[in-house]
């Protein structure tokens, strides 16, 4: 089990990037305050440290980021997570927006297409405390043997909605997708109003890496 190194300094700096986060527009304190407990270092490489408390994204590996908090703050807020909600989540990565989810009280389960980053999340979470279900595979196709769920979120640049997630959706959920071509990306949010209907609306630009299809070995 890893050690979890997290001191006055890294609380510090971390309450420093909330108020960023705060003063750039993100308001809903549930979202903040899950933040403020997620010890954002420990998701990085630990050389690089003096990184991880600025609002920037960041390399993991396997060409992918860690996405800027602000971006993680601005999509977990639109997705209005309840407790004990569950969530799927498309594109592991650092495993820290599962994190954070976690910390609002969700069930979630998280799915990534590039076995190292799973091979990774899987041995860091639960040694600091956070325990999803973690899944290898590709999110395009969702995990239809868990839906319905409540909430999805992807967390790559998706070129269309992928139609087999939108079905895994309960009626009255949500999700929040990034969409659109590989410079940039509209934040989408879809709710799912009947058996058929789906309301969507667009919420700003974001770069996101692109969301791919199939595994990667
Ligand atoms: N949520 C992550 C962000 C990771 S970046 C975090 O908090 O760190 C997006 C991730 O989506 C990458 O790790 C990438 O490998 C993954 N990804 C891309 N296409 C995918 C797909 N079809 N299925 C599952 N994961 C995918």
């Amino acid at each position: 089990m890893r050690e979890i190194n997290d001191n006055y300094r890294h609380k510090g700096l971390r309450k420093k990037l909330i108020e960023e986060i705060r003063s750039k527009g993100i308001s809903d304190d549930r979202v903040l305050e899950a933040m403020e407990r997620v010890p954002r270092h420990l998701f990085m490489d630990s050389s690089f440290v003096k990184f991880a408390y600025r609002d920037q994204a960041f390399p993991i590996g396997c060409d992918q980021t860690i996405s800027q908090p602000y971006t993680v703050a601005f999509q977990t807020e639109l997705l209005d997570v309840k407790r004990h909600d569950k969530v799927l989540e498309v594109g592991t990565g650092s495993g820290y927006q599962a994190a954070v989810l976690l910390e609002m009280g969700a069930k979630v389960y998280t799915i990534e297409r590039q076995r190292e980053l799973y091979l990774k999340a899987q041995t860091l979470l639960p040694g600091i405390g956070y325990k999803p279900y973690f899944f290898y595979g590709d999110g395009y196709a969702g995990l239809p043997s868990y839906s319905p769920f409540d909430r999805i979120i992807v967390t790559a640049g998706a070129s269309e909605i992928p139609e087999k997630l939108l079905r895994q959706l309960r009626v009255g959920g949500k999700m929040v997708i990034p969409v659109g071509d590989s410079s940039s990306q509209v934040m989408t949010l879809i709710e799912r109003v009947s058996e058929e209907d789906y309301e969507k609306s667009g919420h700003g630009y974001f770069v996101f890496v692109p969301l791919l299809k199939g595994k990667s070995f």
